[in-house]
């Protein structure tokens, strides 16, 4: 890595014109500057996926890259701005993320999506939930990119309804024994450690008999198996455990209170789907092709009113992500808006699959070879897993019911045991 003359001393807290200034010097000696994005149709790929189909060769590839790019930024100092300094973190108030994450956005760095889960939701609830001896071990690795982490929620039987989860986790002395089954583990194929959530005692009501862990992906018992989805790539698994073992000093949170740990994971997951509407298909490159292929096919008044009912919908969920995230950027808990901003998200991508749809007719089923046609085929087919993942749109729809709304609540059974 490449010094910088800017660099603030370790334990000095520099203003934010200086940290400004440090973040450039840093950037600007180590990545390149990001071309101004200029779409232009027929020209350069016209992919517009939503899940990558990649080989596990490619995937690992990707990884490595981020991972560079991760440990780059960390030891330089911007690889975790605002977490505690006792754990690897800067110490720093949110704005400074703020600030290096709008600068570093003009340069070409390599996607984090690699880190998404571990560092948007694991990580964070390590940090609230977790033994000390835990942070100490995982949260700097984590945020340096030395390690990946994934989320071990969903089970067969257990999605929407979470509580209702049945791998168990049974005490032996110092340790855990877990046994069950995990499944649509994003990740899990290239992670190290992962968040577990567990049944620890099957009498009590369903939503506190649950414990949370961190758990060893490479240890003994432990099985990760692929599974391939619609769009191609497989980038989530099934998940085995056999007898696993887990000390008992990676509980997250008191035995019977895993509840708790996790709706912390859950409101963090919500944060990073909601607030991403705008990435996903806001502003970019997604956005601007389709108001080029609206504009090509302009005389078609059904076209004609498809498109501007796409761009002033995709505007107003743009600028509410943006509120959502600055709620959120100011410390503020995430809330319902993030159901709203993930809602408004996938009525989204179904208006854009009626526009192609509509527009595009049989070119989107099969391939002419015709740039900008076959290639919305991956975004439709990819927008059921957003629907689904993260909580499903019914999901979301009943959070805002009950609480933006203030409709009464679901009926619940009678007796809430699993
Ligand atoms: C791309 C992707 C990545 C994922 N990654 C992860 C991951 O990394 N880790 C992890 O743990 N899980 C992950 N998941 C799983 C995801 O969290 C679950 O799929 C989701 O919570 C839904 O659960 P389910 O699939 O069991 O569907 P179910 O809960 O069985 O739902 C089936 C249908 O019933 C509807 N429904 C259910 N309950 C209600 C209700 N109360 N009111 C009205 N309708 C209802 C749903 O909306 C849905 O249409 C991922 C899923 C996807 C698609």
């Amino acid at each position: 890595m490449q010094t910088t003359d800017s660099r603030i001393e370790p334990g000095t807290l520099p203003t934010e014109e200086q940290f400004r200034e440090e973040a450039l010097a840093f950037l600007s000696a180590n990545a390149e500057k990001r071309p101004p994005d200029k779409v232009e149709w027929g020209v350069g790929s016209d992919s517009v996926e939503l899940f990558a189909d990649k080989t596990p060769e490619q995937e690992l590839e990707d990884l490595e890259n981020s991972r560079a790019w991760r440990m780059k930024s960390f030891d330089a100092g911007f690889g975790w701005i605002t977490g505690p300094t006792q754990y690897g973190g800067r110490g720093l108030p949110n704005s400074y993320q703020a600030i290096y994450n709008s600068l570093e956005s003009n340069y070409k760095v390599p996607s984090q999506g690699p880190f998404g889960i571990g560092l948007g939701m694991v990580a964070p609830t390590i940090l609230a939930h977790a033994t000390e001896s835990v942070k100490t071990k995982y949260l700097r690795s984590m945020y340096r990119g030395d390690i990946v982490g994934c989320q071990l929620f969903s089970e067969p039987s257990s999605g929407s309804d979470l509580a209702s989860l049945q791998t168990k986790a049974e005490r032996d002395g110092d340790e855990w024994i877990i046994n069950g089954q995990k499944v649509w583990t994003s990740g899990a194929q290239f992670s190290d450690i992962g968040e577990i959530i567990c049944r620890t005692d099957p009498t009590l009501p369903k939503h506190k008999g649950l414990t949370g862990f961190v758990v060893d992906m490479k240890a003994p018992g432990v099985e990760v198996r692929p599974l391939r989805q619609m769009t191609g790539g497989a980038s989530f698994n099934e998940v085995f455990f056999n007898n696993v073992r887990v000390p008992n000093e990676y509980l997250l949170g008191d035995v019977n209170q895993g509840w708790t740990v996790a709706l912390t994971t859950l409101m963090n997951e919500r944060a990073a789907i909601g607030g991403s509407g705008a990435g996903i298909i806001g502003v970019n490159k997604t956005f601007e092709l389709l108001m080029q292929l609206g504009s090509i096919c302009s005389q078609d008044p059904i076209a004609r009113q498809q498109i501007a009912d796409l761009y002033i919908h995709m505007k107003a969920s743009h600028f509410t992500s943006m509120r959502a995230m600055a709620k959120v950027k100011a410390g503020q808990l995430p809330g319902p808006e993030m159901s709203l901003g993930k809602l408004s998200l996938t009525n989204n991508l179904q208006r854009i699959g009626n526009f192609v749809s509509h527009v595009l007719g049989p070119k989107l089923i099969a391939d002419t070879g015709e740039w900008g046609t076959y290639s919305w085929a991956s975004l439709l087919l990819g927008t059921p897993g957003i629907r689904v993942a993260g909580g499903t749109d019914e999901v979301m729809k009943n959070i805002i019911g009950e609480r933006v709304l203030g409709l009464p609540k679901e009926p619940k059974p009678a007796v809430d045991r699993i």
